[in-house]
């Protein structure tokens, strides 16, 4: 075991996964290297805390990183720098016994329940593989637990030799989570859980997994790109941009006290009963950057409604500022002005 590294953010002593200055960048070929960047910056510094029992959504659009955030953390891929403390234990440094009792503890659903589900076997091994490979269970009293986690995910006992195909997409993801949940994880990841199933299942999946996260005191990281959801389902948000965090604090704050103009406008999208509250809409221009070519000084700057000289050449920390809640932190020169985003769309 590592010794636990001393955070700035407030919660590090209670945090179950601490991420730190996570780094992910990808080598160009060398035909794109003479384009300007030779390394394609996928996560550039991403900093955070998960309490156990808490859920962090981490969110932005297309592009911004937060997927690559979240197989970095379990090491589906390796980050290039930084740390990832689980339990105060750095996951980067293990191999061998000690990563793999550590990935015992950390789990993932994934965003497509076809893809992540092998059409070969059937719903009982793929449930029971992980209690299987770990010799946790076998034989009789492997069937019995595999049966308990799919009549707790809303499956029949009888659905246990179905192969993949002859269930329905919301079907298929409760397999996925009965995966997750069967090793007894402290910590999930769920990658955009209901992006690929039809509307009229994603609130119960969502349902799902919320009411396992709290029976179990899970720590989980919600990654989407649907802020409804993470106003329901996250205690705290993150938001991305270009790879970086831009704005950070719990879900209350970063809901009614928006200071990042990205998160302004990001916000300014989400759909709400109120057909007034429309006429607020701010529709971004632009783009995420060429990652061959990014922006000098913030990354925001080229789509940013409020940028001036300073913008284009220093990039803004993310830290507090004047009159900010505890935890609220912002990537922005004037996060402390509350600027109001202008106009672009009238309400239908
Ligand atoms: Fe916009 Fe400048 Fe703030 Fe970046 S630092 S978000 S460009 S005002």
């Amino acid at each position: 075991m590592t010794g636990a590294v001393k955070s700035t953010l407030h919660d590090s002593e209670s945090a179950l996964v601490a991420v730190r200055d996570l780094k992910k960048h990808f080598p160009m070929r060398r035909r794109f290297a003479s384009e300007g960047a030779d390394h394609i910056k996928a996560v550039d510094g991403v900093s955070f805390d998960i309490p156990a029992g808490r859920t962090l959504g981490l969110v932005g659009e297309s592009g911004s990183g937060k997927t690559t955030v979240g197989r970095s953390i379990l090491r589906l891929i390796e980050p290039t720098a930084g740390e990832i403390l689980f339990d105060d234990v750095n996951v980067l440094a293990l191999r061998g016994r000690a990563l793999r009792g550590v990935r015992r503890q950390m789990q993932m659903v994934f965003q497509d329940p076809v893809a992540s589900l092998n059409p070969r076997m059937t719903a009982a091994e793929i449930v029971g593989e992980g209690l299987q490979v770990h010799r946790v269970a076998r034989g009789r009293d492997l069937r019995e637990r595999v049966a308990g986690l799919m009549r707790r995910v809303g499956l029949s006992a009888d659905d246990m030799d179905g192969y993949p195909h002859v269930f329905s997409g919301g079907q298929r993801q409760r397999i996925g989570i009965a995966r997750a949940i069967a090793l007894d994880p402290r910590f999930i990841v769920c990658d955009e859980p209901v992006s690929a199933l039809d509307v009229s299942v994603r609130l119960q999946i969502l349902n799902l997994l919320d009411d396992l996260r709290r029976e179990r005191g899970l720590a989980c990281l919600l990654i989407t790109h649907d802020l409804t959801v993470v106003r329901r389902f996250c205690d705290d948000v993150a938001v991305m941009y270009f790879g970086r965090i831009v704005e950070t604090g719990s879900a209350e704050n970063i809901f009614a006290n928006p200071r990042h103009p990205y998160t302004k406008a990001l916000l300014s999208a989400v759909p709400v009963p109120d057909p007034d509250s429309r006429t607020r809409r701010f529709v971004l221009p632009g783009e995420v950057p060429d990652p061959l070519n990014p922006p000098s000084g913030c990354p925001f700057h080229p789509r940013c409604p409020f940028a001036v000289d300073r913008c284009r050449t220093d990039i803004p920390d993310l830290i507090s500022w004047s009159g900010a809640a505890p935890r609220h932190r912002t990537a922005c020169h004037y996060a402390d002005q509350d600027l109001p985003l202008p106009v672009t769309v009238s309400a239908p």
